[in-house]
């Protein structure tokens, strides 16, 4: 494949040199050709030495490093990058037949910026959210083919996520197989996921180690799932022993995928209840009738600019809870807002706690199970908070 050269300004090699996987930008000052989005470029310092070889985005990051050596990205090069991903989760733990649902790349985390694959059992979700890895999707199908023998579909799903702006006419679709399809189990709990119509990949993969929390706190407590999606969290509490467990979403198809899920998992179980609400309404109308709430809302800040509207509305919603949870009860809080840092969304958490002025505790910090790795030299990834709190 063509390669075309970008050569940065004096002085702007110093992140590339600190291994962050992208060059904005602000910091190039010259581009040998004329290369599209999506293209293969080599990115080199002002005095001419390579530094590292990426896609090339039209936007203010404008390469998205896959090498800080001179090499191919060839097959080779992906079956090497597949590999040492799924020996990772395969010391995890996670590919066994009692947990066969994990993410298998986790982009800039396994040095592969733009790239998400989860495995639900024999099927790979590939998501793609840069144009470059939207052209290398058939290459990373071969690599996950050749690397996991067990893999028998693998359904690309980027519609929502390459840019809007590079009109690649894209369709979501099977790329391999798309008949036998095998049941996701994670933690021994079964899970009906529909890559194809629903949120992100089709479930929430990165919940896995903070339900398994929740499961040990559940025994013989009133729970309140909210914002269940496909209910994930209900079942562990239901697992744990919990009295009665209530999920709550606003989008009566989540409620209907957690209906099933549950039934899959605890046939007729009289403990389990499901409302399509929304949640601040129906936090604001129900009694003091929980003595464990899980609060795990969709990101409510996406860019920088929004960041105080968000940090009101986590601190909002944890009002509600901490006014009306039961003496002696417990609340997972989450945020997966990227931008909010830890110590905003403590801060949010810590405000309507002092508003209730109950006592409260931290038992636990919770983040991103070790499938979602962050690169150290890539900070912006880590992106999951959560907080036990123990409030009397
Ligand atoms: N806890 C889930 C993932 C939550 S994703 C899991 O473990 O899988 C966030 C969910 O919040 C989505 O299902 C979305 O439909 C729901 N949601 C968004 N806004 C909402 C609102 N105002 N009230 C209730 N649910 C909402």
């Amino acid at each position: 494949m063509n390669r075309f050269k970008i050569f940065l300004k004096p002085k702007k090699e110093e992140s590339i040199l600190r291994f962050h996987p992208w060059v904005f930008s602000g910091a190039i000052q010259k581009i040998e050709g004329n290369p599209e989005e999506g293209d293969l470029v080599d990115v080199y310092g002002a005095n001419n030495t390579f530094l590292a070889v990426g896609h090339y985005q039209i936007g203010s990051i404008a390469v998205r490093i896959l090498s800080f050596v001179p090499c191919e990205i060839d097959d080779l090069f992906w079956l090497d990058k597949i590999r040492i991903a799924y020996q990772l989760r395969c010391s995890l733990k996670l590919c066994r037949p009692e947990n066969n649902t994990y993410r298998l790349i986790h982009g800039e985390g396994d040095s592969l910026p733009g790239l998400i694959v989860d495995i639900y059992a024999n099927t790979a979700v590939i998501q793609a959210h840069s144009v470059g890895m939207h052209h290398a999707r058939h290459d990373v199908a071969r690599a996950i083919q050749k690397t996991i023998p067990d893999i028998k579909n693998i359904y690309y799903k980027s519609d929502t996520t390459l840019p809007f702006k590079a009109n690649l006419n894209n369709e979501d679709g099977y790329l391999f197989g798309g008949k036998e399809i095998g049941t996701a189990i994670e933690n021994g709990l079964t899970f009906n996921v529909d890559w194809i119509k629903g949120q992100k990949t089709g479930f929430f993969v990165d919940q896995r180690e903070n339900r398994s929390l929740l499961e040990h706190y559940s025994a013989g407590r009133s729970v309140l799932n909210m914002f269940c999606y496909t209910g994930g969290f209900s079942f562990y509490a239901m697992r744990g022993n919990a009295r009665l467990v209530h999920s709550v979403d606003s989008s009566a198809k989540a409620i209907a995928l957690t209906k099933q899920n549950v039934e899959l998992n605890f046939p007729s179980d009289p403990r389990h209840e499901a409302y399509a609400e929304d949640a601040f309404k129906f936090l604001g109308n129900m009694g003091d009738n929980y003595d464990l709430i899980i609060l795990d809302p969709p990101a409510f800040a996406k860019h920088k600019n929004v960041l105080r509207n968000a940090l009101q509305g986590y601190r909002k919603l944890n009002a509600l809870a901490f006014e009306k949870i039961k003496p002696g009860g417990i609340l997972f809080t989450f945020s997966c807002s990227q931008v909010v840092s830890k110590e905003n969304f403590r801060l949010a958490v810590f405000s309507a706690a002092a508003q209730s002025g109950r006592n409260v505790r931290i038992l636990h910090q919770l983040t991103q199970p070790a499938d979602h790795p962050i690169n150290i030299y890539h900070p912006e990834g880590e992106y999951l908070k959560g907080l036990v709190l123990y409030i009397e």
